[in-house]
């Protein structure tokens, strides 16, 4: 495989490992000085030749650019994919998706898809496609469900808030037997927990919002797609034309992230299973939906598909709605927002952000475990929980 990052200077040896992909699978270093790393690139506008041709490779920034396209290039080689396209938001990635299937198109989405999605569905694609919200852990429920106009089933692993598995594998045999299009959310598990086109998967998506990004500071999506083909070209032409790009910093800034991925992921995982044992063996706690821990519906599954199980864990306070809000006004070191997969802690009332139709029980709360010292965040429930 030809590849020649940073002006030559690095020869691919295959198979990279993931450490390894992120640190130089991003790095198009074109600079008359010297640059180890990739600089930004803010121009607008490339120039033309003699010819009329560009020999940058790029012509307008909504089309590409340098900075998107070491992002993109770097997003594909870490999902194993074809090729990836970066967005403006997750929104963005997942909504050109919905809007690349004719009127018409029936598309099955898990019963707790991701709300921003759920509610695209229900008020922008109100009265252009077909959905049906199921729960995609019943297996054996889903294939009844696929109609002559299904074009694609959408799957979220881990999913928020409970933090349910979805059997990849299982989901892509229905989606083949069917030659329908299956797309996977994994921003709970980021590109190092699981590879769902290894798994079977035609489209990944990602909120580089999350675990990509890390550090709370930029919004982001993308999608990676197993392979080039008719559906691919036109989420393309939906990126381009349509236009909800990323600035150049922001790719800037996720692909400067990106290389210590790897690290922070070990981090989050580790934290969050200490975490999820704790609050699982404390008076105060109903129930913990995290997938590494052995009580989880689904953490067989987990075990099979990730190679670890995420830094997201929701708990169950028990009492009321009541109850799970003192502690998130008691606890010291979680910040009450939303959003997730920053080095902060973060913790989150869901229901109260997901609003009367929310299915969430309202003595949930979700937290984003981050990257301090576990003892810190355990003793800091240790206090609210009292
Ligand atoms: C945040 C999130 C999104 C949406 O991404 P934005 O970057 O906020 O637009 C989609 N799916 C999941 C699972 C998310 O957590």
């Amino acid at each position: 495989m030809k590849s020649s990052f940073a002006a030559g200077r690095f020869i691919k040896i295959q198979p990279m490992k993931t450490e390894t992909i992120a640190i130089h699978a991003g790095n198009f270093v074109k600079s008359t000085t010297g640059d180890v790393t990739q600089p930004l690139s803010l121009s607008t506008t490339f120039l033309r030749d003699q010819n009329g041709e560009y020999p940058g490779g790029h012509m307008y920034s909504r089309v590409s650019n340098p900075n998107r396209a070491a992002l993109e290039k770097l997003l594909a080689e870490l999902e194993k994919g074809a090729e990836a396209l970066a967005f403006s938001s997750g929104n963005a990635a997942g909504m050109s998706v919905f809007q690349a299937f004719k009127p018409g198109s029936h598309i099955i989405a898990p019963d707790d898809l991701y709300w921003g999605f759920k509610k695209q569905l229900l008020t922008i694609f109100a009265d252009t496609l077909e959905i049906d919200f199921i729960d995609l852990t019943k297996i054996e429920e889903v294939e009844a469900h696929v109609k002559p106009n299904t074009v694609m089933i959408w799957v979220e692993t881990p999913s928020n808030p409970l933090l349910k598995i979805t059997d990849i594998q299982a989901i892509a045999e229905i989606t083949r037997k069917h030659q329908i299009v299956l797309a996977c959310d994994s921003t709970f598990a980021s590109p190092c927990l699981q590879h769902p086109i290894a798994l079977g998967a035609d489209i990944v998506m990602h909120s580089t919002t999350k675990y990509i990004g890390g550090h709370s500071d930029v919004i982001g999506g993308a999608l990676i797609t197993a392979k080039k083909n008719e559906l691919w070209e036109k989420i393309r032409n939906i990126q381009q034309i349509g236009g909800a790009v990323p600035s150049p910093f922001d790719c800037f800034l996720l692909v400067r992230s990106i290389k210590t991925l790897p690290y922070r992921m070990k981090g989050h995982c580790s934290n969050a299973m200490a975490l999820a044992k704790y609050l699982e063996g404390h008076d105060g706690v109903e129930a913990v939906y995290y997938p590494g821990l052995r009580s989880h519906a689904q953490h067989e599954i987990a075990k099979q598909q990730m190679s670890d199980f995420g830094g997201m864990v929701s708990v169950l306070i028990k009492g009321s709605a009541a109850e799970a809000n003192k502690v998130v006004n008691k606890v010291k070191l979680f910040a009450q927002a939303t959003s997730l997969g920053g080095i902060e802690s973060l913790i989150e009332h869901r229901y109260s952000v997901e609003g009367p139709n929310s299915t969430t029980p309202k003595n949930l709360l979700r937290i984003s475990v981050g990257l301090e010292n576990v003892d810190d965040l355990i003793a800091d429930f240790e206090q609210a929980l009292q």
